[in-house]
């Protein structure tokens, strides 16, 4: 019986500001005063989309383009400030796309709960190859490990039962012909991943904005947080704080029990911007 024992996050997308071609067209129209911009920062600035995006939006609030500007090498400085003043709808302008998988159902039923995230997961109902996650305590306890063992492997016969008793009862209730293949099985299935656990392995794709990431962090990547969840948070940091240097530069990263590679906390001066 197949079975995973870590989170596995892939960044699929994120966002791409064309800084230096379209803004630069907008500033230009805008206002000549506003070329040097281009010359002092846009063609110069390196740094990343997801952190330019929001501080040219929020510039463009005040239309601050001119001398007076907080240049791009202050991104930091103008994006704490935000973050500080808790005006964080600036950050819903960059977004990151994530497949998770090696994760259960169990925990994305917590992950599914923040609303400001869309999400597209496996159907129970159409895939009928279900694959476990064993819990981080089951993994370095002989006993447990075995007892999980055993239990996937019981769920997964009882599923396969099923799924073979229920094709039968299908056909007895439902004896036209023509009734597509498809609409067959989603019945059968549907019936049947009542028998499977709380482990069994969640696909699932999520795509958050900054702001929504760093709610999710703050609540899932906290010393309250469910194990796996807290996991999961933290191999999702390791991606942002690559795509958005700045704007989760502000975490601090605390050792947390059982101290493996995920295995940490992140706090900031700045919840909930
Ligand atoms: C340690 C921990 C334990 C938990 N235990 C439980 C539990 O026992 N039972 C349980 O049911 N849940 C539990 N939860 C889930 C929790 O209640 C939230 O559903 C989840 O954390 C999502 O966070 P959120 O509500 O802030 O909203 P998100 O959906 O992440 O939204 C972010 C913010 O947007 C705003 N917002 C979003 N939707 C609305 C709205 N409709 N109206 C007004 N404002 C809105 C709020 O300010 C919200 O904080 C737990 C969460 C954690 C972290």
């Amino acid at each position: 019986v197949p079975y995973l024992t870590a989170p596995h996050v892939v960044l699929l997308a994120s966002t791409s500001f064309e800084y230096a071609t379209r803004f630069f067209d907008f500033l230009t129209d805008y206002d000549p005063d506003f070329t040097n911009y281009y010359n002092e920062d846009v063609a110069m600035s390196n740094q990343t989309s997801s952190d330019l995006l929001p501080k040219v939006a929020g510039q463009l609030c005040y239309l601050s383009f001119g001398p007076n500007r907080t240049h791009d090498k202050d991104t930091a400085r103008y994006l704490t400030n935000i973050k500080s003043q808790a005006h964080g709808s600036v950050l819903e302008h960059a977004s990151a796309t994530f497949l998770c998988y090696g994760i259960s159902r169990s925990l994305t039923h917590e992950l599914v709960r923040h609303r400001h995230a869309s999400y597209s997961q496996v159907s129970q109902r159409y895939v009928a190859k279900p694959r476990f996650v064993e819990r981080p305590e089951f993994q370095t306890d002989e006993f447990l490990h075995n007892s999980f063992i055993l239990h996937i492997e019981a769920a997964q016969a009882n599923y396969n039962t099923l799924l073979v008793q229920l094709e039968v009862t299908h056909a007895e209730q439902h004896p036209d012909p023509n009734l597509p293949r498809t609409e067959r099985l989603k019945a059968v299935r549907q019936a049947a991943r009542s028998a499977l656990p709380n482990c069994t392995e969640a696909p699932i794709i999520v795509t958050a904005n900054m702001r929504a990431w760093r709610h999710f962090l703050e609540q899932r990547a906290s010393s309250y947080a469910e194990i796996e969840i807290r996991r999961l948070a933290i191999a999702i940091y390791d991606h942002l704080k690559q795509i958005a240097p700045v704007i989760f530069d502000d975490y601090e990263l605390t050792p947390e029990p059982p101290f493996g590679p995920l295995d940490w906390t992140l706090t900031t001066p700045y919840r909930k911007v």
